[in-house]
Formats: structure tokens, sequence, C-alpha cells
């Protein structure tokens, strides 16, 4: 086995088997790099150490020996003498990043004789022992679990006996009597001489390294990551020459981006130390330099630093974050890595790199995550001001963005204030549809309740209003108009700050900055469109909603809720009213009402998409939603009576006998969707009607309007078949009546099991099929998913049992499995079928993926996510077309090949 790779011989791409830091560090030292030499030992060597019993092996002793010569050879250094010592650092490095790894230890290879060869080949007594106690400390603390603390005690000391404030002030007197107390301390700790052979010291880091794989920091950080075997098993360790940045005031450390990763501008961006070594500048000790002064206090240096930067990028094609080390004027690199950037500075950097030649558009795009680009659309928390504020809570983050306002408890409340102009933030326990106006009035929405796909977190999403949810800490007294979380109150009028990015609740106003459309990130969406070949829709239900979705790319709306129309403030009393209609006829009067309000919303948002599909799905949700809920109808009745309110109590208690009446076990799976429109089919005739009616008005005004009527919770051709002949007779009426022929297409939503299942059959009638993941998500795993967001999901992902929430990332094997049935057995009828998918997984890029590759015509999702549904769509067409062009060419070949042999 080849156990130990110089860095000359190791491959740059095989970070598996090097880790990322060898690999960086073979791959450097391959471009002539000024890398010190050394080398790395295995990943593989770190199995085997398991294997067997935590012994190393042998022949890995022996490879070490000879790369440790080999690094004699190339740096005129000697290992353990007394003139020129070779001393070196030993570092770990998994195949990714990963905090929580062994400490690096840095100058071994010391001992009382080394150092004082190190002393006089440098001239300099100081630095020697500096870099001595250094070594000790790292030393004692890593390998032997000393306390850093007790280190630190005697260094303080020291400090305080020479009165100097900074370590870099001890003299080399006060720097050998530290060195003298820290072997002390190693020595009590582990009842042992202090190890002098470097050799010795050397079996013991990489062991210690090894060990540190299965340490506890290591092992909860890869869980919570869920890093696997197969992303990374096992650390490799790498055996480095020193360059000393401690040398004097020609030396330094530092670690630089290639770029700026706050804002993406391509000039170098870090901070550097003169005379430190090692982690010095991220430990706080001193206060670093930024590298900008390093131009006029090392100008040659800095020079070098420039032109490495570029050379880096050059080759890995992605802005670097590296680690270097000026060792009395000569440059050496460290470390490099691609560089964690924030949305604003991938997306420069991407289109930067294309101007520079440097990536062509595919790799552009491949490269951003598409989740990260949320933080451009909203307005952010201003981090830098956060020291200023308290946080109340966290709860989860449901809908992004920032918001601040007052805190307002009741629903009504928040509408009055809220359309005077105030800015509400609406906290509730939970929130239902008849809250729905009250969304319209905020500016943010705060619950104690409910998960990510909860009421409250759906609708804000869909408004694209910050929501935080499930802030279960929050303990809310809607009597005494208050409420606590871990000792802080908020009362009714507070002014508080909730953002729903983070989940995070603050006391206060606490400045936000403002989204903005960058031309850069237009200039990606442009490039993105061009790429995909899935279609983007929005669900929007507002024109407001329909003019963003647009404005951010989407080309229709996929899905159209109409409830959410009845739930706006001038329309849900008259919802309610038509709920408690007492007779047809009375229902029918108010039904009129509505569909004349619904048939100027449909105008207007028809209006907003011209040109392109919407689909109008007609009323889902079951009745009673729209009703207050019979609790507190009963306290309101009870308080009522009390003030001996007649005719107030008489109307309170038929709305509440009409609220027991409807009053459903189990709602999800109960009186909703085309089942009400069966037993009630005046909704939807007015509904259908109300999208005819502005069909023909949009035709008159000459707007190329393109509705379609949607049916939710289908599950047989018998029920589509029943509210198609409603339509059918609508539209005959309406072309009689406007004289001219309508095409509005009728089609189903296909979110029950047995619209899945039977999507043969349901093809021969519907026009189009459109998922509704959310609901078969829940269908097929029998789970409510409110319900299971707040109890046992989290448990489920906790115990790996799921890997992610259903709810968010489409389920590929289950729902994805019914989704591909449904897709093949409706083309089967109709070869040319419209499919699409409307859940909220039409915003995930994960499922957008799925979608993509199983044949959609086109994914549907809130306006908000349009830009991120856009670049995740072109990922998934390059991913698809990058993997092609190796496999056909060489079986087109093959095929030439054969024929020419016949
Ligand atoms: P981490 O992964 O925590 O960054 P590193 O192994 O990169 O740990 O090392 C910690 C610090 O020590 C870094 O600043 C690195 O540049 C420095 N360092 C590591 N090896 C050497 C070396 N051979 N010469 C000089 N500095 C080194
Ligand atoms: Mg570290
Ligand atoms: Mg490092």
């Amino acid at each position: 086995m080849k156990a130990v790779y110089f860095f000359d011989e190791g491959d740059g791409k095989n970070r598996k088997l090097l880790g990322g830091k060898g690999a960086g560090l073979c791959e450097m030292t391959r471009l002539k790099l000024p890398v010190p030499p050394g080398f790395v030992i295995t990943t593989e060597v770190c199995k085997k150490y398991y294997e067997n019993n935590k012994k190393l092996p042998k022949e890995v002793i022996t490879q070490v020996k000879k790369n440790i010569a080999k690094i004699e050879k190339k740096t005129g250094k000697k290992w353990n003498s007394k003139d020129n010592p070779l001393l070196v650092s030993v570092r770990s490095g998994a195949a990714i990043s990963m905090p929580g790894m062994m400490d690096t230890i840095l100058n071994l290879g010391l001992n009382d004789k080394t150092v004082e060869g190190l002393a006089k080949k440098s001239n300099n007594p100081r630095f020697a022992w500096d870099s001595y106690r250094r070594f000790i400390q790292l030393f004692g603390k890593v390998v032997f679990g000393v306390d850093d603390k007790k280190f630190d005690d005697v260094l303080d000391q020291a400090k305080k006996n020479q009165a100097v404030q900074s370590d870099s002030a001890l003299n080399e007197k006060s720097l050998r009597c530290v060195v003298s107390d820290y072997k002390k301390i190693c020595e009590k700790h582990t009842g042992q001489p202090f190890p002098v052979n470097p050799f010795d010291q050397l079996e013991l880091a990489i062991k210690a390294v090894f060990s540190s794989w299965m340490g506890e920091r290591a092992v909860v950080y890869r869980d919570k990551n869920s890093i696997t075997k197969d992303i990374a098993d096992g650390t490799a360790v790498n055996v480095v020459s020193m360059a000393f940045g401690n040398m004097g005031n020609d030396s330094a450390t530092g670690v630089v981006f290639t770029r700026n990763p706050g804002d993406g501008t391509n000039h170098i961006f870090g901070d550097y130390l003169i005379n430190a070594q090692g982690e010095d500048v991220v430990a706080g000790i001193r206060t670093p330099k930024h590298v900008d002064t390093m131009k006029d206090e090392l100008p040659e240096s800095y020079k070098q630093l420039v032109k490495t930067c570029e050379r880096l990028e050059k080759h890995y094609k992605e802005p670097q974050d590296i680690e270097f080390t000026i060792e009395q004027g000569d440059f050496y690199l460290l470390q490099t890595r691609s560089a964690k950037m924030n949305a604003a500075g991938m997306i420069k950097t991407s289109v930067d790199m294309v101007k520079e030649k440097l990536i062509n558009k595919d790799r552009a795009l491949q490269r951003l995550q598409p989740e990260q680009l949320e933080q451009l659309l909203h307005k952010t928390i201003d981090q830098s001001k956060l020291k200023d504020f308290t946080q109340v809570t966290k709860g989860i983050a449901a809908s992004p963005g920032a918001a601040s306002g007052i805190a307002v408890f009741d629903v009504k409340k928040a509408v009055e204030i809220g359309e005077k102009g105030t800015k509400v933030i609406l906290v509730r326990e939970e929130t239902k549809p008849e809250d729905v106006p009250a969304f319209f009035a905020s500016v943010g929405i705060l619950t104690s309740r409910g998960g990510k796909t909860s009421h409250a977190a759906v609708v804000a999403r869909g408004m694209g209003k910050p929501c935080i949810v499930g802030a279960s800490e929050l303990k809310i007294d809607y009597e005494a108009g208050k409420c606590t979380a871990d000792g802080k109150t908020i009362s009714d009028g507070d002014s508080i700050t909730i953002d729903g990015s983070s989940g995070a609740v603050y006391l206060g106003e606490v400045p936000t900055i403002e989204p903005k459309m960058t031309d850069n990130f237009k200039t990606i969406l442009d490039w993105a469109q061009k790429t995909k070949k899935i279609g983007i829709r929005a669900n929007a239900d507002t024109p407001a909603g329909a003019q963003l979705a647009r404005n951010y790319g989407a080309q229709g709306i996929g899905l159209c809720r109409t409830e959410r129309m009845f739930n706006a403030q001038d329309r849900i009393g008259l919802f309610v009213d038509m709920i408690m209609a007492k007779t047809i006829q009375e229902r029918k009067k108010v039904l009129e009402k509505l569909g004349q309000l619904q048939k100027s919303d449909f105008i207007q948002i028809l209006k907003a998409m011209e040109g392109y599909p919407v689909t109008i799905r007609l009323l889902d949700p079951p009745l009673h939603e729209f009703l207050p809920n019979p609790e507190e109808l009963a306290n309101k009745l009870r308080k009522l009576e009390e003030q001996n309110a007649t005719s107030e109590i008489n109307k309170t208690k038929t709305v509440l006998e009409r609220a027991r009446d409807l009053a459903e076990i189990n709602p999800m799976m109960g009186h909703r969707g085309v089942r009400v429109g069966i037993t009630y089919p005046e909704i939807y005739e007015i509904q259908i009607r109300a999208v005819f009616e502005a069909a023909a008005e949009l035709a008159k005004q000459k707007v190329d309007a393109r509705p379609q009527i949607m049916i939710p919770q289908v599950s047989s051709i018998a029920e589509l078949n029943h509210i198609k002949r409603i339509y059918d007779e609508i539209k005959s009426e309406m072309q009689k009546k406007y004289g001219r022929k309508f095409k509005i297409n009728f089609g189903t939503m296909i979110e029950v099991v047995r619209a899945a299942l039977t999507a043969n059959e349901l093809a021969h009638t519907a026009e189009f099929f459109s998922f509704g993941t959310n609901d078969l998500t829940q269908a097929t795993f029998s789970f409510s998913r409110e319900d299971a967001e707040g109890k046992f999901l989290p448990e489920y992902l906790e115990k790996e049992l799921l890997e992610t929430s259903p709810f968010q990332s489409l389920d590929v094997n289950g729902v994805g499995s019914l989704m591909k049935i449904g897709i093949s057995s409706g083309r089967s009828i109709k070869p040319n079928l419209e499919v699409g998918i409307c859940g909220e997984h039409g915003g995930d890029p994960k499922s957008i993926k799925f979608c993509h590759h199983s044949g959609l015509n086109y994914v549907s999702a809130s306006p908000h996510r349009i830009p991120i549904a856009i670049v995740a769509a072109a990922q998934a067409a390059l991913e698809k077309s990058s993997k092609k062009p190796s496999k056909k060419p060489k079986s087109k070949k093959k095929a030439k090949k054969k024929a020419k042999r016949r």
C-alpha cells in the first residue's frame, strides 16, 4: 500500500484519499507554487489505524522516515540536528473541511538540543525559544490533552514578570523559563518525560490526528452535518516543513480571499500579522492588519501574493481562500480551498469570471447554490447593528426576510391599524384562513405553533412576507395582550423585529438592508432562462404577486388559489353569509356578489400575466375554515350572555351551530375540494362563470388572457366528469352570450393517491394535470403535515429516519413514483398532456431537478422563489447535457464501427 505521498506525487483531485488540505498542497506543488516541502499520509492509513487497534502499521513508519529524508534533501535541513534542524507541522485534513478535528501542531522536531541549533542557525535565539514554547503548548494540548489554560497562566505570569503586554515582546530569558514550566506541566500530566526524539514526537502526533477523527467533537460535527462515509471516510495527515512567520519584522503570516467574499469585488481581501505564526491571525491575540497595508509594509511579498492569487484562480477557476507565511521575505503557501461567499459575492464573481474568460456561462450557473439566492430577494437584518438589540426567542424560519413593526395579538386590531398604515407584526399561537386579512395588513407574522408548512408559513410565503412559526418558547396571553419567552416580555404595541430567514425575534426596530436586483443578478437570471428547459410558473393569487413573479421571470401562474380572494377584507363577510345562507336562493344571491368580485380579481391577474397561462383552482378548503372556530365562538357567546346582549347572542348562536355542523374530525381528508363542488355546485358554478366572464371582458379589451380551470382533490373520473358537465353547460351558455368561442382548458390536480393511480382515466377528460404535492405527500405517508411537523417529524430527522422533510423536498422514491405513474399513464392517453407541479416543492431546487428529469412541463413556485427556481432549473438542464456528451458520442462511435464492420 502506498501510504504516503510526497507533495509532488499526489493528485490534487483525489480529495478522498489525500483530504482537501493535502490535495490542495499537492496540486499547488505541481503548479510549482512555493509550498514548503512535505507529504500526506492518506486517509486509507487512518482506516488501517482503526482496523489495527489504533496502531500504525510498520510500513507506514518506514515510509514516513523515507519521506522525512526527502524533505531533508529538499530543504537542506537535518532532522534532529544541532546545527540546522528540520522542523515540521502536523496537520489533519479530511475530504471536506471539518472543524472539530485536531488542532495543528507547529514546530515539531524541537528539543533542548535542536532549539540551540535553530537559535544558532537563525542567529535569533528569541525566535527559537518562541517556537519551542509554541511547540510544547500545542503538543501538550493536542497529544496529551493538557488544559490550555495551564499554559496560558504561565505565559501571563511571564509577561507580568517581564512587565510587557504582548507575547511578541517576551525576551529569550523569559521564554526559556516558559519552556521549562511548560515541560513540567506536560510531565506532571503524563507522568513521563517530555518526548525528545523527533520521530517519537512525530509518531505520537500522527496517532493523535487519527484518533481525533473519532473524537467526540468530530463525530458530533459529522453527525450534525450529515457527513457520511461516502463523503469523508477518515482524515489524512499532512506533514509540512515549517515556514517561519515569526522570524522578525520581515516575516509574517496571513489569510486572504482572492476576491472579496462579501460582495465579490475582484481585489484580494484578508488579514496578516507581522512576526507571527500559525493561528495568531485568527486567535485574536493581536489585531491583524488588512492585507492592503502589506503593499507598503512588505511590498515585494505583496506583489508575490497578488500574483499567486491570480495564478490560483486561473488554475482552479474559482476564487480561493488561502493561508500564507512569509519567512524573512520568502513567500510560502500553506493552504488553498474554494472561497465560501455570500450570494452577492457568488453572483458577481460568476458574471465577472465569465467576462474575464476564466469560466463559461454554464459553469457560472453551475457554481451557484440556488437556495443562497434567497438572501438577495428579501430585506435582511443589518448584522452590524445586532449587538445593540435583545433577542427574545428563536422559532422556525418559515418565510424569509426581516420586518419590524409593533406586535399585535388581535387579528381584528391588526387589520384595523395595519390598513391605516401602521407597521404591524401579527403575533398568534397559530393562524387560520379567516385570519388572512390580517396577513395583508401586517408586515410580518410570528406564531408560537406550527411548522414550515403550517397555514401561517404557507400563506406568508405566498405573499412574500417574513414569517416565523413554531416559536414554542413564546407563551402568548391574548387576554393580557402580551407574550413572554426566556423572561422577556412583548406587550401589545411594543416594537419588535422578526428575521424570517433565521427565525430570530428581537425587541425594538433592528435596522435592515433593502434587497436589490443588481445588474449582475439580472444577467445570471437571463443566462439561466436561456439554459433551462422546464417552465417556471408562479403560485400567485393577487395581481401584485403575479406582477412580482413576472418581473422575476415567471412565465405564467401554475396555481391561483381562489379562496385567498374570498379571504380579503371586503369578501370574508360575504363568504360567511354565503355559508350561513338558509336557502339556495339566499346563497345564490350572495354568490352573485362574490362572483362579481372574483371576476374583477381574475381580470387583474390575467392582465398581469398577459400572454401566459393562468391556472385558476376552484375552491379547495372546507367551508368551516372560513368560520371562527367553535371554541372561540362559545367563549364569545358566554361573554355576550353575561352582558345580556340579546340580538348578538342569537346571531352568534347560529354561527356556532353552523360551525359545529361543519366541524370535521379530519378536515384534510374531509369535505373539501371537488367534494364541496359536488355538494354545493352553486359555488363552483359561480367561480367557473367568473372565469369566463373575465375572459370575455379581456377579449373585448384585446388582452391576450389565457385562463385555465383546475379542480382540486379529484379522486375519480366520475367526480371530474360531474364538474366537467357543469363547465360545459356554462361554456356553451357563455359562447352563446358573447357569440364567440372560448379556449379555457379544464384540468385536474393530482393530489389524491387514487388520482395518480387512475391518471389514464382522468386524462380522457382532463386537458392538463397539476401535481399538488403537498397533499399527495400527506396521503403517501399518511402524515398529517401540521401534526407531523409539530410533533414527530423533527425527531424523525434527528434520528435520520428521514433525510429531509418530505414536505420541503420531494420524496422521490415514494411520491415521485406516484408522479411517474401519473405522468406516464396520463400521457399514454394524451401524449402531449401538459403536466406541472404546484406544491411547495415547486420552489425547491432538489425537487425541481426531479421534475426536470421526469419530463414535467413546468414547476410552479411562490413569487419570491422564482429566481431560485430558474437557476435550479438551469442547473438541472446542464446536468443532463453535461452527462450526455460523455456517453452519447461513445455509443455513436461504437454504432458506426459496428456498421462499418458489417
Ligand atoms: P486549520 O485547518 O485549523 O486551518 P492548519 O493545519 O491549516 O489548521 O494550520 C493552522 C495554522 O498553522 C494555519 O495558519 C497554517 O497556515 C499554519 N501552518 C500550518 N503548517 C505550517 C507550516 N508548515 N509552516 C507555517 N505555518 C503553518
Ligand atoms: Mg484550527
Ligand atoms: Mg488552515
